[in-house]
């Protein structure tokens, strides 16, 4: 099948994804739209009073993939260029991405096409909001449940939560994760997907005899995922010498002081004015030598090109997608050299404490931090030997191999429940 609504290069690359998963596991051509093609997609519009009284109207998304083990399970990404192809792709891989992990999820993903920079504060409420409202139909803590991505955070979460819970007449915390912690969220979720990159990254390094204190880290994107990643770098030793962001990027080779940009961050939104001396052309900052490179930022940075040039020798995808299928051919030869961990399986820290949190607020009943990390690396630490053997076994690169253990088990609960009617 070919769909008008479902186009542009984000969800071509998820399909052309499944289409090596699906030649690897020889899944017949009529069972791979049923696997590919979202479940339900929903666009609304959002008109928002804006502070000088004008209406300003917004394009929200909301994209179940599937169903079959669970409720959908994804982030809401407000940005410019959102649309309903990008999310489509987005839930995709949460798809493979909670499967690996052996969550009960399906995969889903939500937007907003804005700049949520250029909102004022009470504008930016005012759309969480009625995002949120007009979603009410379609999701539910057993049918859809939202979670923070670039461009939202804790506060949102926290606006989606009430708002959902002010309709329902009774405080519904397990509608959503990533909420503040006084409002019903865990301990360790703000730190737990860069944490879980960091966390991977350590362990690889382990594995392939790199000295921590003598290894070097470059980061691009220093939002929620890039910043604890690059932290808990720093606190295992490493340099982290480069890190980027929206506004440019600064580089130091004796190592960047983290904690210190990490509070410049959240004082100002981003590293700009942290120093002069510093700044760096963010252009280059992938290619740089370096141990570990963590792309944080956005889809389809590493190129065939890039990846020829890369110097690292850990890449760990803390962003989705941000490596090409043309990138994975250079990536395939290149496997003694680079080793790659796969965003669905590096970055996935943050839907597995997510899952935490669903659980806590549906039990009302809720762990200490240290639990939440435990459990949460004991499920990264399962589903990467899973990910390294089958792709020894199959002698396949390691996004194949993780993806096919994904494929594999939502085809299965699929496959088992059988079609309706
Ligand atoms: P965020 O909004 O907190 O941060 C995004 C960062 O990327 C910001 O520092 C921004 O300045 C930077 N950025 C934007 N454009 C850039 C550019 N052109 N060059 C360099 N940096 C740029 O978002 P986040 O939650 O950290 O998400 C980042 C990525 O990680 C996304 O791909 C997201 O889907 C993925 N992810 C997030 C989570 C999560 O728990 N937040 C979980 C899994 C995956």
């Amino acid at each position: 099948m070919n769909s008008t609504l479902f186009t542009g290069p984000v969800f071509q690359m998820a399909r052309d994804q499944l289409t090596v998963i699906a030649d690897h596991l020889g899944i017949a051509e009529d069972q791979r739209d049923w696997l590919l093609y979202p479940k339900r997609a929903v666009v609304v519009t959002c008109p928002v009073r804006m502070e000088d009284n004008r209406t300003q109207v917004f394009i929200g998304y909301r994209v179940q993939h599937h169903l079959a083990l669970g409720p959908a399970k994804g982030g809401t990404r407000f940005a410019p260029n959102v649309d309903i192809s990008e999310i489509a792709a987005l839930a995709i891989w949460m798809s493979w991405k909670c499967a690996l992990a052996d969550l009960p999820f399906g995969g889903g993903k939500g937007g907003v096409a804005v700049d949520p920079r250029a909102l004022k504060p009470k504008e930016l409420e005012n759309l969480s909001r009625r995002y949120m409202q007009e979603m009410i139909p379609f999701v539910g803590p057993r049918t859809d449940v939202m979670a923070p991505d670039m461009g939202t955070n804790e506060q949102v979460m926290a606006w989606f939560m009430d708002t959902y819970s002010m309709y329902q007449g009774v405080t519904v915390p397990e509608i959503v994760t990533g909420k503040p912690v006084g409002s019903g969220g865990t301990l360790g979720r703000r730190e737990a997907t860069g944490r879980g990159v960091a966390y991977l990254a350590g362990r690889v390094m382990k594995e392939l005899s790199i000295d921590l204190n003598n290894a070097t880290a470059v980061i691009q994107g220093f939002g929620n995922v890039g910043s604890y990643a690059a932290l808990g770098l720093h606190q295992f030793g490493l340099k982290v010498i480069a890190v980027s962001d929206h506004t440019g990027a600064l580089y130091d080779a004796t190592g960047l002081d983290i904690p210190a940009l990490m509070r410049h961050a959240g004082e100002h939104g981003s590293i700009a004015g942290f120093s002069s001396q510093l700044q760096f052309d963010p252009a280059q900052i992938l290619t740089l030598p370096c141990d570990v490179l963590v792309p944080a930022a956005m889809e389809r940075v590493i190129d065939a090109h890039v990846a020829d040039n890369l110097k690292c020798r850990v890449l760990a995808e803390g962003a989705n997608g941000p490596t090409t299928p043309d990138a994975d051919l250079v990536l395939d030869k290149r496997r003694d050299e680079v080793f790659l961990i796969p965003d669905i399986l590096c970055n996935s820290g943050g839907v597995v404490v997510s899952y935490f949190e669903w659980v806590q607020d549906l039990q009302q009943l809720f762990w200490e931090e240290e639990e939440v990390t435990r459990r949460e690396y004991h499920i990264l630490d399962r589903a990467f030997d899973q990910m390294v053997l089958r792709s020894r076994a199959d002698k396949v690169s390691h996004r194949t191999a993780a993806m096919a253990i994904g494929v594999e088990k939502v085809r299965a609960a699929k496959t088992t429940r059988g079609l309706f009617p």
